[in-house]
């Protein structure tokens, strides 16, 4: 009986790598393309996506990930690998004429959720899921460093493949890439993600400024004074002053923040007291900040740390307050996202191409602005249940797109 099965399964996977060729041979064919497209290994891809993908692991822990990148990236033969950070890989690839330097970069780290798919390369890890389509990055920039290390005798300048762990948990990993002091000399970062419903294989140029928000937080304990409910004048009602504060910190987005500079103060938990006729001693609270802009992101957390300061001591309470700052937004540069975009309207034409709104969520590849200008872009990978949903799938004729896509970005900024 397993014998059976194992045996359907095998005529299955093998059926649906054949399907997913003759579907990349049909793309191919399509249009005139570029001599490298034929070098792209779509088969070896989608294998490295899916061992991945069974084999998931959480940020800061993404060890037998980050070996199989190495190895892999060993491999092709002509791509110094180092490891800025334990679990990050570096592979630089450099051309045989001198030139520019930029780089891609792919995240590599799995979400604590138990996967909910019937794939048959389904998690392997109980509780550990690809539930972000970081394997597809992964596997998709693997495509890329093979596809340009069969051009080194062409290639101007140098490419660095990122392959970054840590991106699902702040503080993040790209922190420690770039303090490791590996990316000295970079002068473009470049970086895909992929986002369900859309369709597989179209590039979504993110907009030029803000492609995603900042993320903050805070936890914020409120202490009071715990009396008898029908004794309100011995105490310090906590639930009243955290009421009180959760109301006025609405109007810092309807009132502070300038409109159109898209804000959200989200009061995400409020808990406190036990019983119905006592006043409770304690009021905890948390919330998510998100912003856009630098300017706004300090102006909101000066306005909800005033707010704070001043109604604790208005009701005569005191509090204990920890504000973290996690990733800030993505600023696309105009030049590089013209690049990106021209570039994969070339690389697929431009029905391939279309404008992605802004990504709602943070991503710390934000953090690469830092050393030089950034652009990052969506791949569409089909209908399908959300980014960290248990049933997240990709659609694995997206991947050769993507694939291609990335190769010519590198080599327009390379030859330009
Ligand atoms: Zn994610
Ligand atoms: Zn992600």
């Amino acid at each position: 009986m397993k014998r059976i099965l194992l045996l359907i399964l095998a005529v299955w996977w093998a059926g649906g790598v054949q399907g997913q060729t003759k579907q990349a041979n049909a793309a191919r064919k399509s249009k005139a393309d570029a001599a490298w497209v034929k070098n792209i290994p779509v088969e070896e891809v989608i294998k490295w996506r899916r061992h991945i993908h069974q084999n998931p692991e959480i940020s800061f822990k993404e060890e037998q990930t980050s070996k199989y990148v190495e190895d892999v990236l060993k491999s092709m033969g002509n791509i110094e690998v180092s490891r800025p950070a334990k679990t990050s890989v570096i592979g630089v690839l450099k051309g045989a004429k001198p030139g520019k330097t930029v780089a891609f970069r792919a995240d590599m780290d799995a979400l604590p959720m138990q996967e909910e798919t019937d794939l048959p390369f389904k998690s392997k890890n109980d509780g550990v899921m690809h539930s972000c389509g970081h394997d597809a990055h992964t596997a998709m920039l693997l495509g890329t460093a093979a596809t340009l290390s069969r051009m080194q005798k062409e290639l101007p300048g140098t490419v660095y493949f990122i392959f970054q762990h840590a991106e699902e948990t702040p503080p993040g990993g790209a922190i420690d890439v770039i303090n490791s002091g590996a990316l000295k000399g970079v002068e473009a970062f470049f970086g895909m993600h992929v986002l369900p419903d859309f369709p597989a294989g179209h590039v979504g140029i993110l907009p030029v400024g803000a492609a995603s928000t900042a993320q903050d937080i805070f936890n914020l304990n409120i202490i009071g004074k715990g009396s008898h409910g029908s004794m309100p004048h011995l105490g310090i009602d906590p639930i009243v002053v955290g009421a009180a504060i959760v109301s006025a910190l609405q109007t810092v987005v309807s009132r502070n923040v300038e409109p159109g500079e898209m804000t959200v103060v989200t009061i995400g938990k409020f808990q406190s007291g036990d019983a119905f006729n006592v006043i409770a001693d304690r009021a905890e609270l948390a919330a998510s900040i998100r912003t856009t802009s630098d300017k706004t992101r300090k102006q909101v957390e000066e306005r909800i740390k005033e707010i704070i300061e001043s109604i604790t001591k208005a009701y005569g309470a005191t509090y204990e307050l920890d504000y973290i700052n996690t990733y800030p937004a993505i600023q696309n540069d105009e030049a590089l996202n013209a690049h990106a975009r021209k570039s994969a309207v070339a690389a697929l034409g431009k029905e391939q191409i279309f404008d992605a709104p802004m990504m709602t969520a943070s991503e710390d590849f934000a953090y690469y602005r830092k050393i030089a200008p950034v652009s990052f872009m969506t791949l569409g990978i089909g209908k399908g249940p959300a980014n960290h949903n248990p049933g997240f799938t990709v659609e694995e004729s997206a991947l050769q797109n993507g694939v291609k896509a990335q190769v010519q970005i590198i080599l327009d900024y390379l030859n330009k």
